[in-house]
């Protein structure tokens, strides 16, 4: 299939094939083959609806170790509604990943409860900024050994004033990591973000 070609493998393939997906989206075409290939920043100017979350997702759930029990991936996103579905299309994506195990970080809901699922042992994090530093800070969860880092809706988590907390966030994460920043717009907030961020990230236009 045209999923295939863009080099990801048997166990994603079947799943796409499940969820009907026939095509992939331009982001997607866009992406996938780079970061599949090699680690790399990068910064991909892409709205909503045009199919970024597998865009990054396909990748990291073929990047990861599942049979590790260490966080690896840390998704950020401005609202729990957001982090809910992203949380749910990878566990979708990842029907084939025996083991794997994705967990949604949100304010207004039990912090206990997240702890625990944490616990057993999260390969893939999604969370919104202030719940997510507040449990770092607490020490309820470990993103020492990420290797992928995605701030998706950067305009808008920016908007919403996350700013402070996402620096507090990456400051308790390796230097050594790539991360793959996505946006609907590119306003100087954004840059600025991408510039502190990253190095030398391939730029993606849809
Ligand atoms: P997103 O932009 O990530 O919010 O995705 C928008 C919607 O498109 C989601 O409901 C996905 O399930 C769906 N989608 C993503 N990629 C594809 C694709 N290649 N073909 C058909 N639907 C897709």
């Amino acid at each position: 299939t045209a999923f295939k070609a863009l080099g990801l493998e048997e166990n994603l393939l079947k799943a796409i094939a499940d969820m009907g997906f026939e095509t992939p989206s331009e982001v997607q075409q866009k992406t996938i083959p780079i970061l599949l290939d090699r680690e790399t920043d990068m910064v991909s100017l892409a709205q909503t609806g045009t199919g970024k979350t597998a865009a990054f997702g396909f990748p990291m759930l073929q990047k990861i170790d599942v049979n590790s029990r260490t966080t690896q991936g840390l998704i950020l996103s401005p609202t729990r509604e957001l982090c809910l579905q992203i949380t749910n299309e990878l566990i979708s994506y990842g029907k084939y990943l025996p083991g794997l195990n994705v967990t949604a970080i949100y304010g207004g809901a039990s912090i206990t409860d997240q702890a625990k699922q944490i616990k057993r042992g999260a390969q893939i994090v999604v969370a919104t900024p202030g719940r997510m530093k507040d449990m770092i800070g607490r020490g309820l969860v470990d993103i020492s050994k990420i290797e992928y880092c995605v701030l998706d809706e950067a305009d808008e988590m920016l908007n919403m004033g996350f700013y402070e907390d996402i620096t507090e966030i990456l400051s308790h994460s390796p230097k050594e990591k790539s991360t793959w920043l996505f946006s609907a717009t590119m306003p100087k907030e954004v840059a600025t973000i991408a510039k502190k961020f990253m190095h030398t990230p391939v730029e993606i236009t849809v």
